[in-house]
């Protein structure tokens, strides 16, 4: 039984899918206007680990996540400029080729992460029938008005609108008049914007109201109906999802197709610096791009984001990016002269699943991973547990489990070297052997039976 925290309910619930055995899945992918950075990284973690917990429990999972390539404003109020413009002039580029630097270098994160790809990642812009005929039906359904810079979703039509975030538009955006133009109400939002008389922007389409493009909720909407069909079972992203994005989704699948979008409703809470914001004036705003510059692996950050629960704020500091890398680094070279995997702990395994099941505990189940490691049993068994853990926790312990070291000729020269100053008591050219092999990236532990070579943590630069 796997229970998981639904923000619509506003409680832990036992998971139930529509149609049994399959589970339908769809997370609000990045806006390529910029490289991500590691917080909107977490987001999209959150829903990877959701998947595989979905997947070692035997479902079968459909995945969905968009591609935002056009109608994200520079406020999700509706205002500022498309996101993607500004990258054009920024770069000099066309939307599509921003797109598509953008695209790729997020898929290129997504497997740096060992984020497993999802099954599809349709293109707003490539959905703009789909996403015209939506709004024709909240037109038909009398959900819409327009005024002289677009179509707008009224939100009073709707009865249900504010249930996602447990507040009525009045009470929401209380105050919050300033800046409406001509809409009816706070909390209505634009489902398609008029281009401005003559413009040639790039990204511009037909329809039936003018020249114009899609709001920035309306995707959402119309290719999660498109590829999961309505409703569908659960729907991820980050809690800045929660007040406008997702809530405007809901209400226009409601109004279009009479139905709610999805069963369960998952976010994440997001990634902090230094307790704050992360932002690029601020100069705390780091890529996957920038930690693998300073020397860390990718899943170390992995790693540092399965010790936080997901809905539990996580502060990043390099500290704990240490941290995080330390003890990487010390399970794989725990692990590496493990012997093959044989039969399991079925006791540490129960437990480990238990606690994923029990709404994601991925720090519960990190510690559960620790007591396998530490655990008084033949390294074998170890290993076929570890093996099993590690298809959720995706930190790629295959690739190092039972490697026993490779060591490279000049390194195994000095190890051979120090052991002859030993032998001579030179304690000092031991020692500066010792500095000499740790520049190499390894280090040398003085055992019983003789010298242990292991990989050292590459040096971190900060
Ligand atoms: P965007 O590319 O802006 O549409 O955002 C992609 C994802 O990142 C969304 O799910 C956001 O909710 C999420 N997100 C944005 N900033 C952060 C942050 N600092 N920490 C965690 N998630 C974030
Ligand atoms: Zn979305």
């Amino acid at each position: 039984m796997i229970r998981l925290y639904n923000t619509l309910t506003r409680q832990e619930e036992e998971f139930r899918p529509l149609h049994e055995g399959k589970v339908s899945l769809y997370t609000c992918g990045p806006t390529v206007y910029w490289f991500a950075h590691i917080g909107n990284m977490r987001a999209f973690l959150f829903a990877d680990i959701l998947r595989r917990t979905l997947e070692v429990n035997g479902y079968e999972v459909k995945m969905v996540m968009n591609i935002t390539d056009v109608g994200h404003l520079t406020s999700d109020m509706d205002e500022g400029e498309d996101k993607m413009i500004v990258a054009m002039q920024r770069e000099g580029k066309t939307a599509r080729e921003i797109a598509q630097v953008y695209t790729d270098a997020f898929l290129a994160d997504v497997d740096r992460l060992n984020i497993k790809r999802a099954n599809l990642y349709p293109k707003a812009t490539e959905h703009i029938p789909e996403q015209i005929e939506m709004i024709q039906s909240l037109e038909k359904n009398g959900f819409t008005y327009r005024t002289s810079d677009g179509i707008y979703f009224d939100t009073s039509k709707l009865d249900s609108y504010g249930r996602l975030s447990g507040q009525k538009g009045e009470e929401k955006l209380a105050g919050a008049r300033v800046g409406m133009g001509e809409k009816r109400y706070a909390t209505d939002f634009a489902l398609w914007k008029f281009s401005p008389a003559h413009s040639t922007r790039e990204m511009q389409w037909n329809s039936p109201w003018g020249i114009g493009f899609p709001g920035w909720h309306i995707e959402c909407s119309a290719m999660s109906m498109k590829y999961l069909d309505v409703p569908f079972d659960i729907h991820t992203g980050g809690v800045d999802h929660i007040a406008v994005h997702h809530e405007n989704e809901i209400a226009q699948t409601q109004g279009a197709e009479g139905v709610l979008e999805a069963n369960l409703w998952m976010h994440s809470e997001f990634l902090t610096v230094d307790q704050g914001k992360m932002s690029k004036s601020l100069g705390n705003l780091y890529t996957v791009a920038d930690l693998i510059e300073r020397g860390y692996d990718p899943l170390a950050y992995r790693y540092l984001v399965l010790g936080a629960h997901y809905r539990s704020k996580l502060n990043f500091t390099f500290e704990a990016l240490d941290a995080a890398h330390n003890a990487l680094t010390k399970l794989r070279e725990t692990i590496r002269d493990w012997d093959e995997p044989d039969i399991g702990c079925a006791e540490l395994e129960e437990k480990f699943f238990a606690s994923l099941n029990d709404d994601l505990n991925t720090p519960q189940a990190l510690a559960v991973l620790w007591e396998l490691v530490n655990a008084d049993l033949p390294t074998g068994a170890k290993a076929e547990s570890l093996l099993k853990m590690d298809r959720v926790l995706g930190l790629r312990l295959k690739t190092v489990l039972g490697q026993a070291l490779d060591v490279p000729q000049d390194v195994q020269r000095l190890v051979d070297e120090r052991e002859t100053a030993r032998g001579n008591k030179d304690w000092k050219r031991s020692d500066e052997l010792r500095v000499a092999v740790e520049a190499l990236g390894y280090l040398v532990e003085d055992t019983a039976q003789g010298p242990h070579i292991k990989k050292h943590s590459p040096t971190v630069v900060k």
